[in-house]
């Protein structure tokens, strides 16, 4: 086992890593920006560095600077935590090179997936079922305008290297579509420096539904049942769920299974989260998340695998210390992505927390790096908490959420915790009725 982590991230997902650190007695390095100092990972850490500037790409995806710690500290392996460095194939290279180890999956995986083209065409390969769409890139108008033929209209241009929502445009007909190929290019040449993009049928009322792996690397591989993602806006998830209220224990063991059984001829090691579109009974393919997802606690909840001990372990060169049989889902947890926006136009609200009280009880859960009296910087994420509720089953799980949600106070900024406070008293989401489009439709009509 590794005698010293670094924790290449910030916020909440810092704490996290880091208490799982503890709890497996490794010592912990913070890094940060000088935005940073007063923040909760720097305070709790055994031993913490400034790498740069508030700019993360001065900061935290500061490569050099993030070698130059390790180097410091004699820290053995690094955790990125999401965002920033956790998807880049060559930071993970480049740690290999110098004998630090990324808690996270090869280079090779990384890569692979971090390309949607390559990766449809990797999941495909394993037997797992994708969208119907381009083979491949899409090189010419004329071609595009072909394969939408194909597979009918509407349809979406996706950018390869796509991430956040963006580059992803929807062509209702054949006149709309070059229009559409070129604002997705235009875009995704902008936001990831590659202008490559693909077709794919556009779903009409489809859930989000993912399947969280873990694989050791030497072909054991589990899969961890799966998390209903469908309340998102802008392509952004804001509340989280599992088990889904669509799907019944036999749809979960079997595409369950299919991705487990995917994970294991990839030999794929670390945590990942393979993502579907799920509509009318059909699982469809988008993406793989190579890394640990800010949803990732609602599983924790529901099987009692502490995820991030799990991730240290396997990086060290464990195998796998569970097989499929031992996992088991018992009760229901829903996590809501707390944020430092207005609840309505989503407008970031930075500032000091002057007054702090979070709620607690049977079956909460707070992961948040906030304090009373913390001022949030501009700079990064507007994430500031999220609120994980467990219940016995699903209307529990509602009850105490409702409960848990009026005893939140954060004060000084504004929050998106009066939108939960409404959702989760909306007859729809009682029901478990929404899908990837519901929430964009509610902000719509006021
Ligand atoms: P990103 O990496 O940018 O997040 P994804 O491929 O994961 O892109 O898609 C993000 C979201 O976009 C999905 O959760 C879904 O809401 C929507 N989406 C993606 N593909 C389709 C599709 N074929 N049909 C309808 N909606 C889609």
């Amino acid at each position: 086992m590794f005698d010293k982590i670094l924790i290449a991230n910030r916020g909440e997902i810092a704490l996290r890593v880091l208490r799982a650190c503890k709890e497996l007695g490794i010592s912990t390095v913070a890094v940060h920006s000088t935005a940073d100092a007063d923040a909760m990972h720097v305070k709790l850490a055994d031993e913490s560095v400034c790498i740069g500037p508030p700019p993360a790409r001065e900061s935290y995806l500061n490569i050099p600077s993030l070698l130059a710690a390790c180097e410091i500290t004699g820290a053995e392996a690094v955790h990125p935590g999401y965002g920033f460095l956790s998807e880049n194939a060559r930071f993970a290279e480049i740690l290999r090179d110098h004998g630090i180890t990324f808690i996270g999956p090869s280079p090779e995986h990384i890569r692979v997936m971090g390309d949607k083209i390559e990766a449809k065409r990797t999941a495909k390969r394993l037997g797992i079922p994708v969208v119907p769409g381009s083979e491949g890139g899409v090189t010419s108008d004329a071609e595009a305008h072909k394969i939408a033929k194909q597979i009918g209209f509407p349809v979406l241009v996706k950018a390869a290297a796509g991430g956040g929502g963006r580059g992803m445009k929807v062509a209702k007909d054949e006149a709309s579509l070059s229009n559409a190929l070129a604002t997705a290019r235009s875009e995704a040449k902008a936001a990831f420096g590659d202008d490559a993009v693909y077709l794919e049928k556009y779903l009409g009322k489809p859930r989000h539904i993912e399947i969280q792996v873990l694989g050791d690397g030497r072909g054991n591989a589990v899969h961890l049942g799966e998390r209903d993602c469908s309340l998102q806006r802008r392509h952004q998830k804001i509340w989280e769920e599992s088990p889904s209220p669509a799907l019944n224990a036999e749809m979960r063991a079997k595409i369950g299974d299919t991705v487990a059984t995917a994970m294991r001829d990839l030999k794929y090691l670390g945590a990942g989260t393979v993502e579907f579109l799920y509509e009318d009974g059909e699982f469809y393919f988008i993406e793989m998340n190579t890394r640990l997802q800010v949803e990732h606690p609602v599983t924790e909840m529901i099987t009692g695998i502490d995820l991030v001990n799990e991730q240290i372990r396997i990086a060290a060169g464990n195998p796998l210390a569970i097989t499929q049989k031992d996992v088991t889902f018992e009760g229901h947890a829903i996590e809501c992505r707390v944020n430092a926006e207005n609840p309505r136009t989503f407008t970031p609200s930075p500032g000091r927390i002057s007054y702090y009280y979070p709620p607690g009880g049977l079956g909460v859960r707070i992961d948040s790096a906030i304090y009373q009296g913390y001022s949030i910087p501009p700079f990064y994420d507007s994430l500031i908490g999220k609120l994980i509720v467990y219940g016995k089953t699903r209307n529990e799980c509602l009850s105490r959420l409702r409960r848990a949600l009026d005893e939140y106070v954060v004060d000084g900024i504004e929050t998106t915790l009066p939108l939960f406070r409404q959702l989760v008293r909306n007859p729809d989401i009682i029901n478990g009725e929404y899908d990837i489009h519901w929430l964009e439709n509610y902000l719509a009509e006021g």
